[in-house]
């Protein structure tokens, strides 16, 4: 009997296990499941019918009750820069936003996790709208899974002539190298949807990423930092943006709850038990707040001697924003001081600031919000996976 679309079961939201034990409930083997992401992961297919050399039956019984399902494209804006944005459906009010962000040695894919946020950072766009719902884990594998054959489409549609990959080949070259999860959201408040997600992009009959390249950002949830060293191995990136507390306090509510010491131990262990290389700190650049050069010397005696990196990120402004940016040789000024202490720094190039696709703009379309923002109120309020 074919399901209807409500009751399907998206593959996109199921990780190597999860779908072995779905095929093996259809009645097939579990290696079916290998099949089956090569399909939809290497080659890019959704369609079960194309999908030849799994049994006829498996696809007949696929076809009434399963689906690959990405989110829908609403819009897409084109930056002057090659920065491409997408805003996606969450529901029929609800939308959120992924970013590409192509280098000439890379395609970095940033992706949202939530639509909105309930963190309510008082310097980012996506935390002043609040917060809507989580993403699923179908929506998050699902940004990966749809950019690639729309920036396919797109180098087809630029470069006369190129008929690009013949769709349902396996792909060679592809143009998302690296996912960073710094779209909307908070990721590690939607731990439960995330780390499976983590797992398909890492799964080499998923997009078999490495973990180097894939990046999960987080403002600072210390215990679900410990839960993640036992589930994940990508890279981290943690955004501090302040080297005390009490200004940490201001800018990032969490802080209140997770102070910085806190965080940092948090970090390091992290690192010891993934084996991992180091820790990015984000670091947002705000005119007069934080950037001072004895802000610069306290960061430094923070992270000295450490397996960490800083990355200062120019603010990008958005409407209704009571902060402005450091100027450029400000900015410059910090970054030499804390390499003069020996913490590796490096500046994030802001990318497609013209279409609102840089760090912290991102607003998506927030308009049920349905739970209070995290704010003042930050001190017992569950952050629950
Ligand atoms: N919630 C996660 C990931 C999403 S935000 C986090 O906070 O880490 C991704 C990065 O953009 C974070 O480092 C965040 O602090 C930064 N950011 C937020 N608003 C910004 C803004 N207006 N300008 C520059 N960076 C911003
Ligand atoms: Fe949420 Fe991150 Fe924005 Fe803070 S910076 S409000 S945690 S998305």
């Amino acid at each position: 009997m074919t399901a209807p679309a409500a009751t399907r079961t998206n593959l996109l939201g199921l990780e190597r296990r999860a779908l072995e034990a779905y095929v093996v409930s259809l009645g097939s083997k579990a290696f079916r499941a290998r099949q089956l992401m090569g399909w939809i992961y290497r080659r890019g297919v959704g369609e079960f019918a194309a999908m030849t050399d799994l049994a006829k039956e498996l696809r007949a019984r696929l076809g009434a009750q399963a689906e690959v399902r990405a989110p829908e494209v609403i819009s897409v804006q084109h930056a002057a820069d090659g920065v491409r944005k997408w805003l996606l459906r969450a529901d029929a009010r609800q939308a959120f936003e992924m970013v590409f962000i192509p280098e000439p040695d890379r395609g970095t894919l940033c992706i949202s996790s939530q639509v909105g946020c309930a963190l309510d950072c008082s310097f980012c766009a996506t935390g002043q709208e609040g917060f809507n719902r989580n993403l699923s884990t179908a929506e998050i594998v699902g940004q990966v899974w749809l950019a690639e054959p729309e920036l396919e489409q797109a180098e087809r549609r630029r470069a006369a002539g190129y008929a690009g990959p013949t769709p349902g080949t396996p792909r060679e070259e592809r143009h998302v190298t690296n996912v960073v999860l710094m779209g909307m959201g908070e990721p590690l408040a939607n731990f439960r949807n995330v780390v499976p997600a983590l797992r398909v992009l890492l799964d080499d009959c998923g997009f078999d990423l490495s973990r180097r390249r894939v990046t999960l950002s987080t403002s600072g949830l210390v215990p679900q930092i410990y839960k993640l060293a036992r589930e994940s191995n990508v890279a981290l990136a943690v955004s501090l943006h302040a080297a005390d507390d009490a200004l940490r306090d201001q800018l990032v509510p969490i802080n209140r709850r997770h102070p910085i010491a806190e965080l940092l131990t948090a970090c390091w262990h992290y690192l010891d038990s993934r084996c991992g290389r180091s820790v990015t700190f984000e670091y947002v650049m705000l005119d007069g707040v934080n950037d001072s050069p004895a802000q610069a010397r306290a960061l430094a005696r923070l992270l000295k001697g450490h397996p960490a990196k800083v990355n200062l990120i120019p603010f990008n402004a958005f409407p209704g924003t009571r902060y402005r940016r450091s100027p450029a040789p400000v900015i410059e000024r910090f970054r030499d001081a804390l390499l003069q202490r020996g913490v590796l720094a490096t500046i994030r190039r802001t990318r497609g600031e013209d279409i609102d696709a840089a760090c912290g703009q991102l607003a998506g379309r927030v308009i049920d919000r349905t739970t209070v923002r995290l704010g003042s109120k930050v001190i017992g309020l569950a952050v629950h996976p």
